[in-house]
């Protein structure tokens, strides 16, 4: 684990708001409680868990949205959260918030790179969201998309169709849909630990990984909702070296492989490459 941390590690699918560290979330709770807008000891309890089950998820995600409403709130959180993946030597991070268009083109030079598709996969439609981020992708910001959380044949070959730069999941896909995804060689962004906490997947060995990973499709390990899910992105290194048996020099390769996939533009991949060749190079010498 301690080889993992130190490792460079490139996140390309964590929420901003599923992220938070617990003490923080305590914190503010606690200071919700005394104001009157929560019983925080509704919340005690969730928060203070780790193995949290998919009812308490969703519990801790009322807290998340009544306490992430203010500026100096969601500044310390973002502090937070790019603090905690900086520890764990995350050299890249793609971090996600809810995205308005218009909001994310005035901002792209400051750090806004592409947006992102997601939330609730049982309400509402594909159709409803396309023509935004068909135009968010003509104006030159990468789109990725939330795919195939739930069974919807229709849908999933349409977001496919849209060829995004990337998908998120893709965890309930038939047949048809593997077969597309794999020609059209779209990268998936994996993320094991929520998928078995959401029950998406029935069980870790089971997981759609290995057979992308035997295809040699492109996927990059991501953590998803770290404060949520209590994983960080070491841990799902960890969970593929321990299910699936990678050697280190196939996990530095695919923490490396994950660079090509970065929405950022060529100078940041130039740095991010040569970050790993200097690792790599310690790699074959040991
Ligand atoms: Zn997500």
């Amino acid at each position: 684990m301690d080889w993992l941390v130190s490792m460079p590690k490139v996140e390309l699918h964590a929420h901003l708001n599923g992220s938070i560290r617990n003490s923080t979330l305590l914190e503010l709770a606690r200071e919700l409680g005394e104001k009157g807008t929560i019983v925080f000891s509704d919340f005690e309890h969730v928060i203070k868990k780790n193995d949290r089950s998919l009812r308490e998820v969703f519990k801790l995600f009322d807290l998340i949205h009544i306490v992430t409403t203010d500026h100096k709130t969601i500044t310390r959180i973002t502090k937070e959260v790019v603090e905690d993946f900086a520890a764990e030597n995350v050299v890249y991070l793609e971090l996600r918030t809810t995205p308005k268009v218009n909001l994310a083109l005035e901002m792209r030079d400051v750090g806004v790179v592409g947006i992102d598709l997601s939330g609730n996969p049982t309400i509402g439609e594909w159709a409803t969201f396309f023509p935004a981020l068909k135009f968010a992708r003509e104006q030159g910001l990468s789109v990725t998309l939330h795919c195939g959380e739930v069974p919807n044949s229709v849908e999933i070959q349409s977001m496919l169709d849209f060829l995004p730069g990337r998908i998120g999941h893709a965890c309930c896909f038939q047949d048809q849909e593997w077969r597309k995804l794999k020609s059209s060689k779209i990268p998936v962004e994996i993320c094991l630990t929520s998928n078995i906490r959401t029950e998406t997947i029935s069980s870790i060995d089971v997981h759609h990984f290995a057979e992308l990973y035997k295809a040699n499709h492109p996927i990059v390990l991501c953590t998803d909702d770290s404060g949520v899910f209590s994983t960080n992105l070491s841990t799902e290194y960890a969970l593929v070296s321990s299910t699936f048996g990678l050697g280190r020099m196939e996990l530095f390769e695919l923490a490396r492989k994950a660079v090509d996939y970065i929405y950022a533009g060529k100078g940041v991949k130039m740095e991010l490459i040569k970050v790993f060749e200097s690792v790599g190079r310690t790699l074959e010498y040991n």
